[in-house]
């Protein structure tokens, strides 16, 4: 019989170890009484030799029941050790030291928030403060970030920034790119700003693959601080930049079809993804300018060797001195934005080459970039660095 009443007990709250004693209903939420009847042991020594010493009650938030906010009334055992001579009050299962609520129902309102019900409504509907579910929320966070963050950086890394705060700037982030996980994320962009995190960071020696864009802060961080890892630039990166400098050449050659938003569109695309009318369209405009002709073919053929990708040793032999070719021909280039276009290839030539034998890139990375914002979107922003760093880390992962 009494196996039967402490099974039912448990069933009904969720936690071990109580027999029901009363349920009423209180303004139309209810109120479970409950007596501890599990073992006893001492806070202190863990002893079990121990003297009653009378019962106190907690009082003790606990799960919904649908719409019915439920209180718990807990008659919990007081009682002196025998061995250390201390006063301890029993510790409960499923509810922590000094909390007025129940891990479950902190769990619950951590899903919620989670889910999207911000902080002021879920306080209103739940008849706690904001601040409350806020800081039930971090709790949440933690113990999420505990049970999976690894403590060595990942063996492929991908590195980018991201704008974070108009105050306090740019954030660079770490992302696992063979798990597609965000490591980390560390505020600011600079060497000055980074060197710290990394000096600290376990695992870098092991990293064999970094992937970045075209910054030169970040390749003399890597040089200094991941001895065995291989540069990767992105080819988005790279493919963007060559077109950055094709649109800034083709404003000065002319500065009256430059503000063409139709051609603009067309001679930013690969040709292979225009229709045949739009393709005659742009034909058509680039006849008119032989020079701006001459280049756009350049471009495209340059654009076409920098998406190779997959490609093994010997092949990507053949490769090299091709685009080496080109490069040379950019840097005696007399526009001067090819010129400085052909320098910055030609300082990123082993980044860019070694972007032909694999196929990561930091699209993955890109992608969080994504989900970062929506995250700090949904906080309607952050100040804190460490609170936004704790939900990007468990919610991108
Ligand atoms: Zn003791």
């Amino acid at each position: 019989m009494r196996e039967n009443v402490l099974i039912k007990s448990e069933i009904l709250l969720g936690l071990p170890d109580f027999q029901i004693t009363g349920i009423q209903r209180h303004g139309g939420n209810l109120r479970v009484s409950a007596s501890y009847i599990g073992p006893r042991v001492c806070a202190h020594c863990g002893s079990t030799r121990l003297r009653n010493k009378g019962w106190v009650q907690r009082t003790v938030r606990h799960e919904d029941w649908g719409l019915r906010h439920e209180v718990l009334l807990l008659w919990v055992p007081k009682s002196k050790c025998l061995v250390c001579g201390r006063y301890s009050r029993q510790s409960l299962p499923g509810i922590l030291r000094y909390q007025r609520a129940s891990e479950a129902f902190q769990k619950a309102i951590y899903q919620q928030h989670l889910d999207g019900v911000n902080r002021s409504c879920l306080g209103r509907r739940e008849r706690i403060g904001a601040a409350t579910v806020e800081r039930y929320f971090r709790h949440g966070l933690q113990r999420q970030f505990r049970e999976w963050h690894p403590p060595a950086c990942p063996v492929l890394l991908g590195i980018d920034e991201h704008f974070f705060t108009r105050r306090k700037g740019y954030a660079t982030t770490f992302c696992d790119l063979r798990h597609h996980k965000i490591y980390d994320v560390v505020l600011g962009r600079s060497e000055d700003a980074l060197k710290g995190y990394l000096a600290r960071l376990e695992g870098k020696a092991a990293v064999q693959m970094v992937c970045m864009d075209l910054a030169t802060v970040y390749r003399s961080l890597v040089h200094k601080y991941f001895p065995h890892a291989q540069i990767v630039a992105d080819r988005f990166h790279v493919i963007r930049l060559v077109n950055h400098h094709f649109l800034a050449c083709w404003k000065d050659l002319d500065p009256v079809g430059s503000k063409n938003r139709g051609l603009l569109s067309l001679l930013r695309r690969h040709p292979q993804n225009l229709k045949p009318e739009q393709k005659l369209r742009l034909e058509a405009y680039l006849a008119t300018q032989p020079a701006l002709e001459t280049i756009y073919g350049f471009k495209q053929r340059l654009c076409s060797l920098l998406l190779n990708k997959q490609r093994t040793r010997r092949q990507c032999r053949k490769l090299i001195p091709r685009f080496l070719r080109t490069v040379s021909e950019l840097r005696q280039a007399i526009l001067p934005h090819l010129v400085q276009l052909g320098e910055t290839l030609y300082s990123w030539r082993d980044e860019i080459a070694a972007m032909w034998r694999f196929t990561r890139n930091n699209g993955i990375t890109e992608g969080f970039h994504n989900k970062m914002e929506l995250i700090s979107r949904q906080a309607y922003g952050f100040r804190n660095f460490e609170n936004y760093r704790l939900r990007v880390k468990v919610l991108c992962s």
